[in-house]
């Protein structure tokens, strides 16, 4: 079974035709998706994809992006949202110095309630990380170094370091069509050192269409693309990459049945 632990899919763009795009990710071999949620005035429609399909799972949490927008957000409201609607993880949250949507200070707090959210209910951290590798990597190691936090680092473009430490502190890292594109060295690299055991993949879909759909709508059924990179990068069996990977995203998201 594929699986996708990465997916945006109350997107707009998958709005004409979800139910296709849905089945197509099934026809491909899709077993298990967590819809992501980037901002709360968003979770209902979120809960609603998740809750209408068995093979889908939602996370709650506020993009870093959107950080300002929700300057009242604290690790309590997450905790208490994360009690229902099909939710296995807390995020995507993190530090974006890239496009800097939201003043560093917000993501910072924004970035802090949910790493607290994620300590109090064991629930996977999904951390987003954009040119903040220094910074990110000292706020999980601060708060997660006790080893009572469960970090995945997802559609990874970070440096060498900050994968080390994510692993360091038990965590994982995400890979995703970024991998297959031709100037993506350093995440090949990145993906070329990862411990087997703690290997995630995903498509972010509507995002980042992997080689050979690059620059059209990305779609779950895609990931098969992002395994075929990675078990030809590292040399192994595509069938053996599914299990394992399939043994690794149980064993994170461990509220998402088998
Ligand atoms: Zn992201």
């Amino acid at each position: 079974v594929l699986i996708d632990s990465h997916v945006n899919l109350h997107h707009h763009a998958f709005d004409a035709d979800r139910a296709a795009v849905l089945a197509g990710a099934r026809a491909a071999g899709v077993g298990r998706m967590v819809t992501i949620c980037d901002r709360l005035d968003n979770l209902a429609t979120i809960r609603a994809i998740a809750e209408a399909e068995p093979d889908i799972f939602a996370s709650v949490g506020v993009h870093p992006h959107y950080a300002k927008d929700f300057p009242d957000l604290t690790a309590e409201t997450l905790i208490a949202l994360a009690r229902s609607g099909k939710t296995v993880a807390i995020g995507e949250t993190g530090l974006d110095q890239h496009y800097n949507h939201s003043p560093l200070g917000d993501q910072i707090r924004s970035f802090c309630a949910h790493i607290e959210a994620a300590r109090a209910t064991g629930l996977p951290l999904i951390v987003h990380t954009r040119e903040a590798d220094g910074l990110t990597g000292d706020l999980l190691t601060e708060m997660g170094g006790d080893g009572g936090l469960r970090i995945l680092m997802h559609c990874y473009t970070s440096g060498m370091e900050l994968a080390r430490t994510a692993w360091g502190l038990g965590g994982y890292v995400s890979f995703s069509g970024i991998m297959t594109f031709k100037n993506a060295t350093d995440v090949r690299a990145v993906a070329q050192a990862a411990p087997l055991d703690r290997v995630i993949l995903e498509t972010d879909c509507p995002y980042l269409a992997p080689v050979p759909h690059r620059g059209r709508r990305c779609e779950p059924a895609f990931v098969a693309d992002v395994y075929s990179a990675f078990a030809q990068l590292r040399g192994i069996d595509v069938d053996a990459l599914k299990r394992q990977v399939a043994e690794n995203f149980f064993r994170l998201f461990s509220k998402v049945p088998r």
